[in-house]
């Protein structure tokens, strides 16, 4: 793995605010997750059950969709539809590479310190541009207009102890999701590389009631940096869980250990295994399980 670094030269944008990426959303549905081997690529569903927001665009290794024309068609991105990174790895956006559709969306990253190889596509976006830094560890919040409104809620993390890996820096100053329903108070935690703790945010959600509906386990399943407060906040979550695991079926890795979320999950399920039954995504839905 390469040590070199280079840090994201994007400009950033200059008011959060003002993007409004659920303007033609009354209600999110739920997430669709796909299958992309090793890393993530999950959409958010609007009312009618069609994505309209994405996050992350896949990796390379184990990905049966990473090549072909069929990648616009199998991870569909519309031109006027918001793309927002989780972290730099290349499991989380280097199959962007030939999805023309995605490419041409607009793109909200984290300036991060991270593979000179993803500079270079980064700088291949037509409209892109990265998360201010006024921001950094404060929660953000997109809302739907309906009364009992529907939200996503990021956070740019600040970087917490020191990183003892190459790719530490990408792990740990990621963005952190929530995908909230207000009608059914329930939420779906996308934390993508980041061990979901260190999202200031989660801890509300539990705290307030919410029940937790389902996750994409944090970095695909890893123990890296998995801790005393990570178990704390899943322990005792009411709500009926389907966790993901977004791994390829083999990877030098060692993802994903489920033993971690026994105990919490009414649903577990590999992305990986979609395959045997023909599914290329698997949605997660607010409502019962
Ligand atoms: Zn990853």
């Amino acid at each position: 793995m390469s040590t070199v670094k280079a840090k994201i030269l994007l400009p950033a944008i200059s008011d959060v605010s003002g993007l409004d990426p659920l303007h033609s959303v009354t209600r999110i549905a739920g997430v669709r997750v796909y299958d992309v081997g090793q890393g993530d690529a999950i959409a958010l569903l609007d009312q009618n059950g069609e994505p309209f927001f994405h996050l992350d665009y896949g990796g390379r290794q184990g990905n049966m969709l990473k090549t072909g024309p069929a990648i616009d068609l199998r991870l569909p991105v519309h031109r006027d539809r918001l793309v927002m990174l989780t972290h730099w790895d290349e499991d989380h956006w280097c199959t962007a590479r030939n999805g023309q559709r995605a490419r041409a969306a607009m793109w909200l990253v984290p300036r991060q310190s991270t593979s000179p190889r993803a500079v270079a596509f980064s700088l291949t976006l037509s409209d892109a541009k990265c998360i201010p830094e006024s921001v950094v560890g404060i929660a953000q919040r997109f809302e739907t207009q309906s009364a009992d409104s529907d939200s996503i809620w990021w956070e740019k993390l600040g970087a917490h102890e020191p990183g003892i890996g190459h790719n530490e820096d990408c792990n740990r100053t990621g963005v952190a999701f929530a995908v909230v329903s207000g009608r059914h108070k329930q939420v779906i935690l996308l934390s993508g590389d980041a061990a979901f703790d260190r999202a200031s945010f989660y801890q509300h959600f539990r705290s307030n009631g919410y029940e937790l509906r389902g996750m994409v386990a944090y970095h695909h399943g890893s123990s890296h940096d998995w801790r005393l407060a990570t178990s704390k906040l899943l322990e005792g979550w009411k709500g009926n869980p389907t966790v993901l695991f977004s791994c390829a079926e083999s990877n030098p890795f060692g993802h994903p250990n489920k033993q971690q979320y026994q105990g919490v999950a009414g649903a577990m399920q590999t992305t990986f295994g979609l395959r045997a039954v023909g599914l290329h995504f698997c949605d997660i839905l607010f409502g019962r399980p």
